[in-house]
């Protein structure tokens, strides 16, 4: 990255007071000790219940970032795709669980030099053609979970007759060694009422304690329980199927996940920013940034600053609605909170790392598209 001018001025800017005005913008931007804050929050809640935690790098693609994973307290990371964790693994990372299905030859095949090479990589399987595909390339132990359907039906086997059917496929296969069971309900993470959202998980739960009841049963292992994420951590530890966690958003926060009410979610601080640059002031009523669609995931709501309400106004530009007499200037750089974290992200090679107003680090995104 070094040899793009745009990265060069930015390195010049690092440990300088007042660099994180003169970052260069759009960037995505990351304040350091708030994201401390937030992994030791998860880390400490998850400790004092006895559960482990394995945040999901689907969030930041960062190595760097997971090894602030590390360090507090994580036992290792998710990824959701292989390309991820072959990213992560040049990086550094080690131990790395991959939470989507891995279907096919070629991805399989991915998968068994990965684990050749010396990574601790496990997988999520939720049919017996994915075990086979993965039997038949394995040339080193891979550790398997067997998905489960606990009600989103986007992955996971539908019943537990068919989460039986696959372990007895993946035990046959001897280079597959099933560790437990992974669970996830996406759609539960953003129920903003506390209550409702602690019903729905617990209804889900009761479909992945069926299955680890009947593969108990039938003496396989099912010492692994992962599944959870930000918006249910809280009721994931109250309910007690899960004993690892996967929460990702949790590290930096979003828009989005500011509706769902809970203690756990209040304690938590907006950590990310992305960071533009006031780029027509010509208006009395708005203001024109060089923000637009390419500087944030558009899935969900729009990014928000205290400035004044922003429409989006193209690929690359954003409008902030304001006529205040204080506002920023021609060339000021402003922060906005994005929508939704993740694929916001995504958008971006390179994570500004700030502490309050210096930058102090530039963290490659790793991952950053790499979704096959
Ligand atoms: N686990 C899985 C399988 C996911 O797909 C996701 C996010 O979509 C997460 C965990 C983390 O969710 P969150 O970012 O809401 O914490
Ligand atoms: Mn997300």
């Amino acid at each position: 990255l070094a040899d793009r001018p745009v990265i060069r001025q930015a390195l010049e800017l690092i440990g300088r007071p007042g660099s994180r005005q003169a970052i260069p913008t759009p960037a995505a931007v990351i304040d350091r000790a708030a994201m401390n804050r937030n992994l030791i929050r998860a880390a400490t809640i998850c400790r004092a219940a006895g559960v482990a935690l394995r945040p999901h790098a689907k969030t930041h693609k960062s190595a760097d970032l997971a090894r602030h994973q590390l360090t507090a307290g994580a036992v290792g990371i998710c990824v959701a795709k292989v390309g991820e964790a072959e990213a992560l693994y040049a990086a550094g990372i080690q131990d790395l669980l991959i939470t989507s299905p891995i279907v096919g030859a070629q991805v399989a095949a991915r998968v068994a030099d990965l684990a050749a090479a010396g990574a601790s990589v496990a997988v999520t399987l939720d049919h017996p053609d994915n075990a086979t595909a993965l039997a038949a390339t394995a040339r080193t132990d891979i550790d398997v979970l067997i998905d489960v359907d606990v009600g989103m039906h986007r992955t996971g086997v539908p019943t537990p007759a068919a989460a039986l059917e696959l372990a007895a496929v993946i035990e046959a296969a001897p280079r597959l060694r099933l560790r437990g069971v992974q669970g996830y309900g996406g759609l539960w993470q953003h129920i903003p009422d506390a209550t409702e959202r602690h019903a729905a998980v617990a209804a889900g739960m009761e479909q992945l304690s069926a299955a680890i009841e009947l593969l108990d049963r039938h003496g396989h292992d099912t010492t692994i329980r992962t599944g959870g994420g930000t918006g249910t951590l809280d009721a994931d530890l109250a309910i007690g199927v899960l004993n690892e966690l996967q929460p990702g958003s949790y590290t930096v926060l979003d828009v989005q996940y500011r509706v769902v009410r809970s203690d756990w979610l209040d304690s938590l601080e907006h950590a990310l920013f992305v960071s533009a640059t006031v780029i027509n002031a010509a208006q009395p009523t708005s203001l024109t940034i060089d923000a637009g669609l390419k500087a944030f995931a558009t899935d969900a709501d729009r990014p928000s600053t205290d400035l004044g309400e922003y429409l989006w106004y193209g690929d690359e530009q954003g409008l902030i609605l304001t006529g205040a007499p204080d506002r920023p200037r021609l060339g000021t750089h402003i922060e906005l909170l994005p929508p939704h974290c993740d694929p916001t992200v995504d958008r971006y090679d390179v994570i500004h790392v700030v502490e309050d107003d210096i930058l102090v680090d530039l963290w490659p995104v790793h991952a950053r598209g790499r979704s096959q």
